[in-house]
């Protein structure tokens, strides 16, 4: 299993960290020529979604990644992410991706309370322990988006489709469970020509 982690900025090492602790391949996504081999999986990382849609614009791999998200290849996207993933932004004129039916709200928590910790339950895994650094969260989604976490009733984390995307950052600490959650849903796409098959199956287990 290769997950393609883009490495233009922010917090991707500790993504790669998570991806070979879970004894898949990490590819650090950090130029064009990296794009040339399709990954089976793509992990978007916190940090800072301006610099990393500008960053991405001028290296010249904003075309292809959009493209491979819009196939379906499976995405995680967190923080940054989000928000880069997002289909509209309530508080910033910019668009990126745009591939994920939901409103974001960038830097939501205000600057001052901008990080904090807070555990809820996350759907499919149970309790998470959730680091929000400077967060986005959702105000409005489609309602195809399904719903896996919320905090304070703020939306922070969905799964659209091939996309799961989450305001805070599950790559802090030693929890695997959403990067295992993630990589299962690849094994399980790939055998079965579908994504994410493995949430749908826990989903129907516990309704
Ligand atoms: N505030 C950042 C942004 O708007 C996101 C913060 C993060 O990724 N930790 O891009």
């Amino acid at each position: 299993m290769r997950v393609g982690v883009l490495a233009v900025q922010g917090a991707f090492a500790e993504h790669v960290r998570m991806v070979k602790k879970l004894g898949a391949t990490a590819v650090e996504l950090r130029r064009p020529d990296d794009l040339s081999d399709k990954p089976d999986g793509l992990i978007l990382p916190g940090g800072e979604s301006t610099v990393q849609g500008k960053l991405l614009r001028d290296l010249g791999m904003f075309a292809t990644l959009q493209q491979w998200i819009r196939d379906g290849l499976p995405v995680l996207a967190t923080c940054a992410g989000m928000i880069l993933l997002a289909r509209t932004l309530s508080n910033d004129r910019q668009r990126y991706f745009c591939t994920l039916p939901v409103q974001v709200r960038r830097n939501a928590y205000g600057r001052q309370l901008g990080s904090f910790i807070a555990t809820a339950p996350f759907q499919g895994i149970g309790n998470v322990r959730m680091t929000f650094i400077r967060a986005p969260y959702i105000e409005k989604a489609d309602p195809a988006v399904k719903i896996l976490a919320t905090v304070n009733e703020r939306i922070v984390a969905v799964r659209y489709r091939n996309q799961i995307a989450l305001s805070f950052h599950p790559e802090v600490g030693e929890d695997t469970r959403i990067h295992a959650l993630f990589l299962q849903s690849l094994s399980t796409g790939k055998e079965q020509g579908t994504v994410f098959s493995f949430s749908e199956k826990k989903r129907s287990k516990e309704t």
